[in-house]
């Protein structure tokens, strides 16, 4: 063999080696820095688990100088495992804290890529309600996954928190505090936001959504009182559960004000008029495709959730 083609051989050879390497990592998810050391990724605008999408949510982490939070990890173990290697990718720091904003599957699939055993292990933060709606659910979770994307879940202990929370608490990541907040019942029972307080940075989780539909799984009246609170904070950037990040704050708002506004009044009315829950349902017009993107997934859910807390108010 000449000492050309020796070369040429160990170059592939060392190819070789490196693609199998990498296949075994995880590639990193895309990822935005809207500000310093905050960074975003923006999950696709689709049901989790339609045409076995796992990646919808968005997801970000916030780097301080002793270590990173991570918020909210994704819909699947994979989207999980793609985020840690994010994270690795910006920077050496451990994540010291795994945050999540509630306990919906395509938020928190990917907690189990955070868990490390002995002094590395994060502490894993959220609504002190989480873990019991994790507890509750997870199992149905499990099999839809399986059932829709042929993913397993591996046993992993998601509702396994560290650090529930009630109230207000601050975090510090080293010379960056971030004051996480939980809130009464609105988009859930488990809602949490998180503020990053050097560039005022919002993380809203589900209590807003742009541009995908809001979906109701807690309180209809509860979540327009929340708006009302969050409306009045200072937010630099607003970062919401589905849709693209923005500064502008609150205007971010008004669309889903529209819309939660106009489903309590209909199912008012509706009850009003003493027509049942499957007439009132049935005959639901869905808004314009234009307004919201997967109205058909979920307008009528809505109307089913707002009918069953209202029908009970004086
Ligand atoms: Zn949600």
């Amino acid at each position: 063999m000449v000492p050309g083609a020796r070369m040429l051989l160990s170059g592939l050879t060392a190819l070789a080696v490196t693609m199998a390497h990498a296949s075994n990592l995880a590639a990193p998810l895309a990822m935005q820095q809207l500000a310093p050391g905050v960074w975003v990724h923006q999950g696709a605008q689709q049901a989790w688990m339609e045409a076995r999408a796992d990646d919808v949510a968005n997801l970000a982490f916030v780097v301080g100088e002793r270590c990173v939070a991570v918020i909210d990890s994704g819909g699947s173990p994979a989207v999980g495992q793609r985020l840690r290697a994010a994270v690795a990718q910006v920077t050496p720091l451990p994540v010291c804290y795994v945050i999540s904003t509630h306990a919906h599957p395509d938020h928190v699939l990917g907690l189990g890529a955070f868990a490390a055993s002995g002094a590395a292990a994060p502490q894993f933060v959220a609504h002190i309600r989480f873990a019991a709606a994790v507890a509750a659910r997870q199992r149905s979770w499990g099999n839809a996954l399986l059932r829709d994307g042929g993913i397993s879940l591996p046993p992993q202990e998601l509702a396994a928190i560290t650090l529930p929370v009630s109230g207000e608490v601050e975090i510090d990541l080293g010379n960056r505090l971030l004051a996480l907040r939980a809130w009464p019942t609105a988009h859930t029972d488990s809602d949490l936001t998180v503020l990053d307080r050097q560039t005022r940075s919002l993380f809203l989780g589900d209590l807003v959504f742009v541009g995908h539909m809001p979906v109701l799984d807690g309180k209809l009246k509860g979540w327009l009182a929340v708006m009302d609170e969050l409306q009045r904070l200072d937010v630099g950037f607003a970062i919401p559960g589905h849709g693209a990040a923005s500064r502008d704050w609150p205007a971010m708002l008004v669309p889903q004000r529209r819309y939660l506004e106009a489903l309590q009044q209909d199912v008012r009315k509706a009850l009003r008029d003493r027509r049942s829950l499957a007439q009132t349902v049935q005959d639901a017009s869905l808004p314009p495709a234009s307004t919201w993107l997967l109205a058909e997934h979920f307008h009528r859910r809505n109307l089913t959730a707002a009918y069953a807390e209202l029908e009970w108010e004086d």
